[in-house]
């Protein structure tokens, strides 16, 4: 299927590794160039180099998406956004006993905050091009909240409150724009990793044992790949997604147990 993405711009931010990078190169393997963010160098410019390899343009930003200087370069280094892909670190896991204001400001401005900032500066202007996607990389804990991840389940549910309605605004969906979010599950990359590193730790049991019952509750009996995570990003980017807006889309191997 042709997504009709060819020569389009996506700004992709924290997409050097896991299911950031998965996006960028499902984009561009639609054609897509790419606007690329990281903090570190060298994997963003790997990430960026496989990108070109496969025929488009990628340009690489060195910095912190969650800062205001960080988004600023990212934004005047993209000719245009014509895809939004919302990505950035998730916070750490812990006790809410332990947390501190600090905690709380540094997982809503990276889970919230800056997303919605993105949003602001690049929708008005997809709706006066006619075309526009937005994709928030957020979390299956959305749907399911994990104790442990209290900064994750806080700051993603707000994000997710303000996309719901953000969604509905009749000046973006009547102008082909969409804002969708993704809630991954678990993906075998560097994050699913540390949290299984963390609980192994927590729990003072073997990694391999922790990681073995993580796998066994998942219908699907394995990790999600990056590729995967990539392919649905593309799709919900598509010509073809035009009417699909303002949704939660779960890919977990089915892991979530209820019906909706
Ligand atoms: P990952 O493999 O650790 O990759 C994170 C990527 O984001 C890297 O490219 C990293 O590069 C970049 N990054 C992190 N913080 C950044 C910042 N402040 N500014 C710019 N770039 C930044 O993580 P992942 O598994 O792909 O997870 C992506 C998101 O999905 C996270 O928010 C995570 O919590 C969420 N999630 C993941 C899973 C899963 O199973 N993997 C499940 C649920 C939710 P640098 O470190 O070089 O900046």
């Amino acid at each position: 299927m042709d997504f009709g993405l060819q020569g389009k711009w996506a700004l992709v931010c924290a997409g050097s590794k896991g299911l950031g990078r998965g996006c960028a190169l499902a984009l561009a393997r639609e054609g897509v160039n790419v606007v690329i963010t990281a903090r570190g160098a060298d994997a963003l410019a790997a990430t960026a180099a496989q990108a070109r390899a496969l025929g488009v343009q990628a340009i690489e930003v060195v910095g912190d998406i969650t800062t205001p200087e960080g988004r600023a370069a990212a934004l005047s280094a993209a000719p245009q956004v014509d895809i939004l892909v919302n990505n950035a670190g998730g916070p750490p896991p812990g006790d809410f006993r332990d947390w501190d204001e600090a905690d709380w400001q540094r997982a809503l401005t990276a889970n919230m905050l800056t997303p919605i900032a993105l949003m602001k500066a690049t929708v008005d202007a997809m709706a006066a091009r006619g075309f526009g996607r937005v994709v928030n990389i957020t979390s299956g804990a959305v749907k399911a909240p994990i104790e442990v991840l209290g900064l994750s389940n806080g700051a993603r549910s707000g994000l997710t409150g303000f996309v719901a309605g953000l969604a509905r605004d009749a000046r973006l969906a009547a102008r082909n724009v969409t804002v969708n979010n993704l809630l991954p599950g678990s993906f075998d990359t560097d994050r699913i990793r540390a949290t299984h590193a963390a609980a192994a730790q927590r729990q003072g049991r073997p990694l391999a044992e922790v990681q073995a019952e993580k796998i066994a509750a998942i219908p699907a009996r394995r990790l999600g790949l990056a590729e995967e995570f990539g392919a649905m990003c593309a799709f919900v980017c598509s010509q073809q997604a035009a009417y699909l807006t303002g949704q939660n889309l779960l890919i977990d191997g089915g892991a979530y147990p209820g019906a909706m």
